[in-house]
């Protein structure tokens, strides 16, 4: 049996029932396959796969908090230090009831690549909890939050691990960590990212994840001969990374005509109107429903369909397996010619595979919505410089490695004979410098 498919059993076979860390790690390994062959005496030597897929330390704790009834709740938090070979821990804190260690572990491990390619020097890591903000007052999400970083903040800190915010971690909870971590540890430091402007935010991080998404969808377009001026889209989601994909893509003379909750989705034939989806999601914290009253020629439909408006291109900017086999059958047949992923993971295995066999440009997430972290390295910098950048200097930083990223996933695919395999070249490219630290490093 080769390596790959010798690591590949071996995840399944040590952590059942954790299908998402299973699908990808699938995902990256099935890509380095051939980087692997190449090397294989050396990599099996060193256990090098092994060490790549088991994270270097992993957290689970209780977290007890009271309700505004004066009910107790208590709900389970995690974080996964999973791989610091470039650089101290990095990635976000999922707030949400799906929550669990496998979910955690798919996410830290994506985060790994993802990070890598981005250029700076931040190691893999991820974190969250099963607890739902949506529906709880602020004073129970500040008790939550509190509560969750009271024990969490035993294993962070500026230099070794540094959260930030994912699905259901916005301004408002990292603000609330960020106050309780300062409280106990004593220290004034970046430990968090995605602050607030008046505490060592950066300018741009908000935006960063929608924006970059769209700097390099349109380079990738470029690359491949089109252009994304004058396109229609399809977005789906309506937090943070929608709200900016949608903002950027208008800016970049594109139609966003659709986005979604977990309850249905908007068409609007005359665009989204961002203004009205940031009142509705940011300032009233509402759903999607509410659209129709703002804009009469929208329309509003329950249940899922995002992916079968007719577009050009779409992007998946809410949550894993939001795309299945079906929705990609229905993209084709509606002429899309591209998707690009805004959230981690969206696409389902067997999705990708027929959007790529069907001449689709397909950019994983890894690689398209890593503007988010990248943004928050820069954030980490001038927290430790203790300055400040314009939003234009971010914003052309940003630019600048969104290019870069895509440039690399392109090239990596082509000195591997898979010209236009996004996928394969992002995890090579990723890859290559985390193994080139690793060895570097020792066994460790
Ligand atoms: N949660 C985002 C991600 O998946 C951002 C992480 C960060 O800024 O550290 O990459």
């Amino acid at each position: 049996m080769s390596y790959v498919d010798e690591v590949i059993e071996l995840v399944v076979k040590k952590n059942p029932a954790e299908s998402e860390f299973h699908q990808a790690v699938k995902e990256v390994l099935e890509s380095l396959r051939v980087v692997v062959e190449a090397n294989e005496e050396k990599f099996r030597k060193d256990a090098l796969l092994e060490r790549l897929v088991e994270p270097e330390r992993q957290f689970k704790f209780r977290v007890p908090w009271v309700d505004d009834k004066g009910q107790v709740q208590v709900n389970t938090g995690y974080r996964v230090q999973f791989n610091s070979a470039i650089g101290p821990y990095k990635g976000g804190l999922r707030l949400h009831p799906s929550v669990n260690i496998g979910i955690i572990k798919f996410l830290g491990f994506e985060q790994i690549f993802k990070n890598s390619l981005t250029g700076l020097p931040i190691g893999g890591g991820k974190g969250g909890c099963d607890f739902d903000p949506k529906g709880k007052s602020d004073r129970e999400v500040m008790a939550f939050c509190q509560s969750f970083m009271t024990e969490l903040c035993k294993y962070i800190g500026a230099d070794t691990d540094v959260p930030a915010g994912d699905i259901g971690t916005g301004a408002r909870e990292i603000g609330y960590m960020f106050g309780q971590y300062k409280r106990i540890r004593g220290v004034y430091e970046g430990v968090l990212t995605g602050k607030g402007l008046s505490y060592g935010g950066s300018l741009a991080r908000t935006e960063a994840t929608g924006y970059g998404l769209l700097y390099l969808t349109e380079e990738l377009l470029k690359i491949n001969g089109k252009e994304l001026a004058g396109k229609t889209v399809a977005v789906s989601g309506s937090g943070n990374v929608a709200i900016y994909a949608t903002q950027k893509a208008h800016q970049l003379g594109a139609k966003v005509v659709t986005v979604s909750d977990s309850t249905g989705w908007v068409y609007d034939p005359d665009g989204i109107d961002v203004d009205v989806l940031k009142e509705i999601k940011e300032v009233k914290r509402a759903r999607l429903t509410e659209y129709k009253n703002y804009r009469p020629n929208a329309e509003y439909h329950e249940g899922k369909g995002v992916w079968t408006a007719k577009v050009d291109i779409a992007l998946p900017c809410a949550t894993q397996n939001e795309l299945d086999v079906e929705d990609a059958k229905t993209l084709v047949a509606n002429g899309c010619f591209a998707v690009c992923e805004g959230a981690n993971m969206p696409t389902t295995l067997e999705a990708t595979k027929y959007l790529q066999e069907n001449g689709v440009i397909f950019a994983p997430g890894k690689a398209a919505n890593a503007g988010g972290v990248a943004t928050s390295a820069l954030e980490m910098s001038q927290n430790s410089e203790r300055l400040s950048w314009s939003f234009e200097e971010v914003d052309s930083k940003l630019q600048g490695i969104m290019v870069n990223i895509c440039h690399n996933m392109s090239d990596a695919a082509k000195r591997y004979g898979q010209e236009g395999n996004y996928v394969l070249g992002a995890n090579i490219a990723g890859f290559e410098k985390i193994v080139d630290a690793m060895n570097a490093q020792g066994i460790v």
